[in-house]
């Protein structure tokens, strides 16, 4: 969360500073202009621009240079210019109005169609399959269930339904919980982990709208036991979901390049839907995903028509009403360029960076991998405060993303990290950082009393109140 670029060792700064100071400071670093108010005359075109660029070259050495775990997926130079050139062409349009713009259309429903087929679509029985844009992970993940809710209540009459997920699954799902009143029911994942599927089937009963599993999981980049976990829902004539957002344009790939990836998709039978983010390894712009349904009846559950509005009769498929008609052309756009020799390219050096990062870790003393992912390194240690590590990581200049339960730190690796020189000073920079927490424990200021406050207090709504606090940070000028 610095926002300065600090190269020098740890312990010369800060020792004294209050963490939620700095933590505040960095949200707002600029020292621009500020506009409370619309301006009486309007800021010249040039000089906004030239305040952009300035952000822009002190905010892109963060991601570019690969200091970022996840954020930017692809970023190269001309990738990001192309997919720019393709949003300029198509900055007007809006699915809503497809009288005018059906080319978003023809971009969107060819979109679903190739993420279907590299999903399974088409294998095993699985014939009828769609979906529909939304604008990004969570997005997908809330339209799925509330599709089931709605799909349970016509079909069963379910009226207090429930969904039962890993413990691991994604902060999405609880969302969905909340917005949409369904009961949230947590399952431990067992010790590699996984999904627990005995424990899975304890928790299911008849009000349970769908059962789900990550493949791979946000924080550990572990793949849940899908095959099990979609049969147990399929006995019961529950849906299941697969949340591949983060690895659904991952795995597919890393199947065919010979990695063991087990099967997680539609050529499960009981699998019936799937959510894969176009934002993330699809190497779209920022606010696209793709979610997929096993047919039409059950997406029907998701759509919302409106045949009574003085407005006209009204319809449309996904929680928005106006969309960025441009952002779907950019994913389009992207997944034609790139085609399948590309992303097995791409997924083929992630995987052998991830690859060789973790054996680097394996030869550090007290730390270690948790599980045996993929392409997300999540990384704990028995004897010392991982956050301190994660803290002198940041003074070197890496964004991490610091989890819990248990305390640990991981690194997504995208395309970023496949630079020459990146991976070895990412390991450079974590002995490192190990060698000066076992000097010097307790000493990193940063994150690490904030993390540690928030894993230890039992009150869970002091935690939620600093958070909203957080928040609220965010919108201060
Ligand atoms: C990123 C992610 C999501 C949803 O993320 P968005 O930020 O809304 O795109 C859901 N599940 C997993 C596993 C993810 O990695």
């Amino acid at each position: 969360m610095d926002s300065d670029m600090e190269t020098d060792r740890p312990e010369a700064q800060q020792t004294d500073s209050n963490p939620l100071d700095e933590l505040t400071r960095s949200l707002h670093p600029y020292d621009l202009p500020i506009h409370q108010e619309i301006p009486d005359a309007g800021v010249s075109r040039d000089d906004i621009l030239a305040e952009m660029r300035e952000i822009d070259r002190s905010e892109d050495v963060k991601w570019r240079d690969g200091y970022a775990s996840g954020a930017v997926y692809h970023g190269d130079k001309n990738h990001i210019e192309f997919l720019s050139e393709v949003y300029r062409l198509n900055s007007q349009s809006n699915p809503l109005h497809v009288d005018v713009w059906p080319s978003v259309l023809k971009y969107e429903s060819e979109i679903i169609s190739m993420t279907a087929n590299m999903l399974g679509a088409g294998l095993n029985g699985a014939d009828d399959v769609c979906g529909t844009l939304s604008s990004g992970g969570t997005e997908s993940i809330q339209l799925a269930m509330k599709t089931y809710r709605d799909h349970a209540e016509a079909t069963k009459g379910i009226t207090e339904p429930n969904m039962v997920v890993p413990s691991t699954v994604h902060a999405a799902f609880d969302k969905a919980a909340q917005y949409f009143c369904i009961e949230m029911r947590h399952v431990p994942v067992g010790d590699d982990g996984r999904a627990d599927v005995a424990a899975t089937a304890d928790a299911i009963d008849d009000n349970t709208v769908v059962v789900v599993g990550s493949s791979p999981s946000f924080p550990h980049g572990l793949i849940d036991p899908i095959e099990e976990l979609s049969e147990l829902a399929r006995e019961r004539g529950i849906g299941f979901h697969t949340d591949g957002c983060l690895g659904g344009f991952i795995l597919p790939w890393a199947r065919e390049l010979g990695y063991d990836v087990p099967d997680f998709d539609f050529r499960l039978p009981g699998v019936t839907s799937m959510s894969a983010d176009t934002h993330k390894f699809g190497y779209g712009a920022k606010g696209t995903s793709v979610v997929l349904y096993r047919n039409k009846d059950l997406r029907h559950y998701q759509y919302f028509t409106l045949t009574d509005w003085p407005g006209g009769i009204y319809c449309s498929p996904t929680f928005a009403g106006s969309r960025p008609g441009a952002l779907s052309a950019t994913a389009w756009a992207a997944m034609v360029s790139i085609g399948r020799e590309g992303y097995l390219a791409n997924v083929g050096a992630i995987l052998e960076t991830a690859a060789k990062i973790k054996s680097a870790i394996g030869e550090i003393d007290h730390v270690e991998v948790i599980g045996d992912p993929l392409f997300v390194v999540a990384i704990r240690s028995d004897d010392l405060d991982i956050y301190e590590i994660m803290d002198f990581m940041t003074k070197r200049g890496w964004s991490l993303n610091g989890l819990h339960k248990p305390p640990a730190v991981h690194l997504c690796t995208t395309l970023r990290h496949t630079q020459p020189g990146i991976a070895d000073r990412f390991v450079d920079n974590l002995t490192e950082a190990v060698e000066f927490v076992v000097v010097n424990p307790g000493k990193s200021g940063g994150m690490a009393p904030i993390y540690g406050m928030a894993a230890s207090v039992l009150d869970r709504s002091v935690v939620s109140n600093f958070l909203e606090f957080f928040m609220d940070q965010w919108y201060e000028i």
